[in-house]
């Protein structure tokens, strides 16, 4: 007799990644509770939101692209990020150009902002609150990447265990829920109609293979500093 041989679901092939290291504790949680919120759980079943919850240790790409993208529709303006953490890096060409947008010099904002030279030939600038901010983001149009890229870059390492999780800043969380239910409610389809599912389960794995050779930290590392890249400006 043929046996058919059992798919893992797409929620367990991600847990199965190597290195997998669940999405657990408080942050976890906060998580979790929010997106009950967000659903209708009658439709749901909340092993699937749980494991989905447990299962953000791993991050596709296109998921990873998903947030980046998001957060700049569902930024609140609320500033905290901009007089609650310590300080930036800034590229030479990024001061440069919030100088020009300022009508100053290179060198006076320089020494305005007290930016301190760093071996990779960046600049620490103190930001509590950011010397920019009056209000509200005073060189908005040419802020620098690491704002643009926040508070996704820092909750990606945060992730893979390299960064403090950014609680300070309230879309932290939302970004997490959006991909959590996605993956809840894939879940309940590759149940309901798996023939469905196939396309996109090729797809993650895929997705996942890319860069297989590097652990989940590293992958996310790597990835956020190619995104980072990306949005600084002028590279
Ligand atoms: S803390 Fe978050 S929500 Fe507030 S301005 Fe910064 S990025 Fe936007
Ligand atoms: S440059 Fe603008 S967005 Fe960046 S920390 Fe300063 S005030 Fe905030």
């Amino acid at each position: 007799m043929h046996v058919m041989e059992e798919q893992p679901s797409p929620l367990h092939r991600l847990m199965q990644t190597e290195g997998f290291k669940p999405f657990s504790g408080p942050d976890a949680i906060r998580v979790y509770r929010k997106a009950i919120t967000r659903l209708n759980m009658e439709n749901m079943d909340e092993n699937d939101l749980l494991n989905a919850v447990s299962s953000l240790g791993v991050l596709l790409e296109t998921e990873i692209a998903l947030m980046y993208a998001l957060q700049d529709q569902i930024c609140t303006r609320c500033g905290k990020c901009c007089t609650q953490n310590k300080s930036m890096r800034v590229q030479k060409n990024e001061l440069k150009q919030i100088a020009e947008h300022q009508k100053t010099s290179y060198k006076k904002i320089k020494r305005s902002t007290r930016a301190l030279p760093r071996r990779d030939g960046t600049m620490k600038i103190k930001r509590s609150p950011c010397p920019f901010y009056d209000d509200e983001c005073t060189v908005y149009p040419v802020r620098p990447g690491e704002c643009r890229g926040y508070p996704a870059n820092v909750l990606l390492k945060s992730i893979g265990g390299k960064a403090e999780y950014p609680t300070e800043c309230e879309i932290s969380d939302e970004l997490l829920v959006e991909i959590a239910i996605k993956r809840a409610l894939e879940e309940k389809m590759q149940r309901e109609n798996p023939e469905l599912m196939k396309e996109l389960a090729e797809k993650k794995r895929k997705d996942l293979g890319r860069l297989g050779n590097m652990t989940q930290s590293q992958r996310l590392a790597y990835l956020v500093n190619r995104y980072q890249k990306t949005l600084n400006q002028g590279q």
